[in-house]
């Protein structure tokens, strides 16, 4: 089951959360909004159902590609 990080756009809380479905509405635990930015979890990286934003790059080391290596 994919864990899925967020971080609330209204007050930078972040928080993980189980989401089964991809239009599971989420909000934030702190303030209850839905401004929300999905981060991807290391724990859902390699999951066959977790996006990574790399697409089908390798980047399971680094969550966030910005070093290059996967520039797509
Ligand atoms: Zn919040």
């Amino acid at each position: 089951m994919p864990i899925y990080e967020f971080r609330c756009e209204t007050c930078e809380h972040q928080f993980e959360s189980l989401v089964r479905k991809h239009d599971e509405s989420v909000a934030c635990p702190a303030c209850s909004g839905d401004q929300l930015k999905k981060l991807i979890s290391a724990h859902a990286v390699g999951s066959t159902t977790a996006e990574t934003p790399c697409g089908n790059a390798p980047c399971s080391p680094a969550p966030m590609c910005g070093g290059g290596g996967c520039g797509g």
